[in-house]
């Protein structure tokens, strides 16, 4: 996720989302239509917390198929309380990915199973190393392959150099892109056209696979906790917490 966006405290309401005739339009995808069986799932998580935020439901569903994932922690997301006595960086760094490890097994996942790659780029300042991103991501990416990364006009400036990579990659290489949002359920409004939403489907999550990316979600303590040095509110807000904890996720095709 990462601090310090420029929108309104409170964001658009969930009860906003749930009147949203676009977001009732959007139909339903299974995850065997995302994520052929047997094609390999490589995950860009712009923060730690966020392959969880935008996908926890996917990957909780992916647990139940024991197939490999690749999962690209891009930064550490050392830049979530600027400022804080509490949270020095280094700590902060060494604690997200902490947190991301205990949030990766609360989904099911087995940490033995997945293949965990971490860039350590800057956070808030993955656009400086774009053309590195998208060179080690074509290097690696396969047509077959599924790339996820967050929505490349997801309104924060990490969360969009990642989905722009992801999607140079994918048209160099041939792999499958899809892309998630995570912030713009913050900005956007409910009949927003600015959300692709001919691009968009809904996976459907059990309540198993909900019930899971919520336990994740409290993995990430750092994230949501008042810092007590600055007086800075949780990055993960109760509003932002129930906007990313609807019973589907949304996925742009
Ligand atoms: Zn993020």
């Amino acid at each position: 996720m990462s601090q310090a966006l420029p929108f309104g405290v409170q964001g658009t309401p969930l009860r906003d989302w749930q009147n949203s005739a676009a977001l009732r339009s959007v139909q339903p995808i299974t995850l065997e239509a995302l994520v052929p069986p047997g094609s390999r799932l490589v995950v860009l998580a712009p923060h730690p917390d966020d392959e969880v935020l935008a996908c926890g439901g996917l990957l909780a569903a992916m647990a139940e198929r024991q197939e490999d994932i690749q999962l690209i922690s891009v930064t550490d997301g050392e830049g979530s309380h600027p400022g804080s006595s509490q949270w020095p960086q280094p700590q902060l760094r060494a604690q997200r990915r902490q947190e991301s490890e205990h949030a990766i097994a609360s989904l099911g996942l087995e940490l033995s199973r997945i293949s965990w790659h971490r860039l350590e780029l800057v956070d808030g300042h993955v656009a400086d190393r774009a053309e590195s991103l998208i060179a080690l991501l074509s290097e690696d990416m396969r047509p077959g392959d599924v790339l996820l990364s967050t929505w490349r006009h997801d309104g924060h400036c990490d969360h969009e150099a990642v989905g722009h990579c992801a999607a140079q990659a994918a048209a160099n290489t041939g792999a499958t892109l899809l892309e998630l949002p995570v912030w713009a359920w913050h900005w956007a409004q409910p009949n927003d056209p600015r959300i692709p939403w001919d691009r968009a489907r809904k996976l459907m999550l059990t309540d198993a696979q909900l019930m899971r990316k919520r336990k994740a979600i409290t993995a990430h303590a750092s994230q949501l906790q008042i810092d007590t040095s600055t007086g800075a509110a949780p990055v993960l807000d109760a509003n932002t917490l129930e906007r990313l904890l609807q019973p589907f996720e949304l996925v742009f095709l």
